[in-house]
């Protein structure tokens, strides 16, 4: 059985982070000294190293501070797609404030790339039937922002999903979700990001084993600022948020080289995953 597995990257900073957002409102960004680029460049060099290829998904507020980092990521052979422009919940903004987001941080990207951009990862996966519409509307081939994790109240919601296999939405945008597994009534997010950093690299590296069998492809996300572990401690946010932001992060870049190290076989992006291997796009 053939297999692929896809990496994604979500380029913003440490403190446009939902779980900081109390302490940092949209209006404090640009006082804050940006830490991403040095970040992103180590995963580019870990890429590098394991001759992967990923799609980075970019936030147009950072697009528009460091286009030549958007350059340089697109140069080195990986896929840029769109983070939207702002990172605030879908689910907390209007038809119009959405569709300005999206057209937005598209526009900024492919003024860089000079390329057609066609991915779309909504912020904190707050995808919705209505954003999928919005992304047919403005040119997006595909979306992947949907994560069946029903305890995160953040997650968007889509109707009629299959959640391990991507597929084209009533939209006509291709969905490739984030996986999932199952067992009994429990769902186990393996899909990257703060799991991967509390699920001990043992236990992960088996779960994704039992995915890529079960289904043959792999989706893994992660952010640069997750590999930042000398980013500020911002002690005002409450407990649990700080906890979900700041566990592991210090071992994480070892943790994500012993993953890339253990996958059965090169990454791509999932432009080319959904072209190539699913003649979906
Ligand atoms: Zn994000």
């Amino acid at each position: 059985m053939k297999r692929t597995v896809c990496l994604s990257f979500d380029v913003e900073d440490w403190f446009q982070v939902e779980n900081l957002r109390a302490a940092f409102p949209i209006s404090s960004w640009n006082a804050q000294k940006l830490r991403v680029e040095t970040h992103t460049r180590d995963l580019l060099d870990l890429l590098d190293k394991y001759q992967f290829k990923a799609t980075f998904f970019v936030l147009g507020w950072i697009a528009e501070r460091l286009p030549e980092l958007v350059a340089e990521i697109y140069s080195r052979g990986h896929e840029i797609a769109s983070h939207g422009y702002s990172h605030q919940l879908n689910s907390k903004m209007s038809k119009e404030e959405i569709v300005q987001d999206i057209v937005k941080s598209k526009s900024i990207l492919e003024n860089i790339i000079h390329k057609d951009v066609i991915g779309y990862r909504a912020p904190c996966f707050s995808v919705s039937e209505g954003v999928m519409d919005v992304l047919h509307t403005n040119g997006f081939k595909y979306d992947s922002s949907f994560l069946q994790f029903k305890r995160n109240s953040r997650y968007g919601k889509l109707e009629s999903v299959d959640c391990n296999n991507p597929f084209i939405h009533k939209s006509g945008v291709v969905e490739c979700p984030l996986p999932v597994l199952s067992f009994a009534k429990n769902t186990i997010p393996i899909s990257g990001g703060g799991y991967f950093r509390l699920i001990p690299f043992p236990l992960f590296h088996i779960l994704v084993e039992k995915y890529l069998r079960e289904n043959g492809f792999y989706l893994f996300y992660f952010h640069p600022w997750e590999i930042d572990a000398n980013q500020p401690y911002i002690r005002t946010v409450k407990w649990g948020l700080r906890f979900r932001h700041y566990y592991g992060l210090s071992w994480a870049y070892n943790k994500l080289e012993q993953l890339f190290s253990s996958f059965p076989v090169p990454t791509k992006p999932i432009g080319l995953f959904l072209r190539e291997d699913l003649d979906l796009l």
